[in-house]
């Protein structure tokens, strides 16, 4: 296992995130299900180009909720992340993000802030204890587990994704987000914001 800090001053990165979306926590599952796609989107371009070989397989992304584990999925297939991927865009790229964002923003209004700020990857942290990523590269590399607890301290380590290539976000939501366990209110929100997307989005069985 690997352990480490992440590469940004920031001490926490719940606080900041907290502070300026305290009126508008469903983003997250826009920002999560965007990742998502662009992920699927990026392995049919891959694939158009010779680089990713063989039968894509089924491509959706599966939104689902663990009400015993307070757990909240969304899953992909698209590319995934290799080890040395997930160190570059989750332990550096999203967390530097939340430096460029307070030093951007600081002042402003939250309208303001949601309007010209995608949150992206650490939106997650708004509803979460502690966010877990499972991913598996469609290159030939083994899958990793990410975790973080949304302090700078992160653990890297291999892992298993029974499904293969693609990536599971994995919220455990925090004591203030438990509302993001009841199916009604998740439904809601993706008929709300992720609608017409151009991969398929699952969840408790039906197509959103
Ligand atoms: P952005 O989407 O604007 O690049 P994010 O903070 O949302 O910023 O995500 C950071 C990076 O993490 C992405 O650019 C991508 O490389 C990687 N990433 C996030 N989610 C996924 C995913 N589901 N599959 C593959 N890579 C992902
Ligand atoms: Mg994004």
């Amino acid at each position: 296992m690997q352990k480490g800090t992440i590469r940004v001053q920031t001490e926490n990165i719940f606080p900041i995130i907290k502070k300026f979306l305290y009126s508008d926590h469903d983003i997250f599952v826009r920002e999560l299900v965007s990742n998502a796609v662009d992920a699927t989107q990026k392995l049919k371009t891959l694939s158009s180009l010779g680089e990713a070989k063989g039968d894509l397989g089924d491509l959706r992304i599966d939104v689902s909720i663990d009400k015993e584990n307070k757990t909240l999925t969304i899953s992909d297939r698209g590319v995934g992340m290799t080890e040395a991927e997930v160190d570059k865009y989750l332990n550096q790229v999203a967390f530097s993000g939340a430096e460029e964002f307070l030093n951007k923003y600081k002042g402003q209004n939250e309208a303001n802030i949601i309007g010209h700020f995608g949150l992206g990857f650490y939106s997650s942290f708004m509803v979460s204890d502690r966010v877990t990523v499972v991913t598996q590269s469609y290159q030939d590399a083994p899958a990793v587990r990410w975790e973080c607890d949304g302090s700078p301290e992160f653990t890297l380590e291999p892992a298993e994704r029974a499904a293969g290539r693609g990536t599971d976000i994995i919220l455990h939501l925090n004591e203030d987000s438990q509302e993001f366990l009841e199916a009604d209110r998740i439904r809601h929100i993706l008929e709300r914001f992720c609608r017409f997307l151009p991969v398929p989005i699952w969840f408790e069985g039906k197509q959103i």
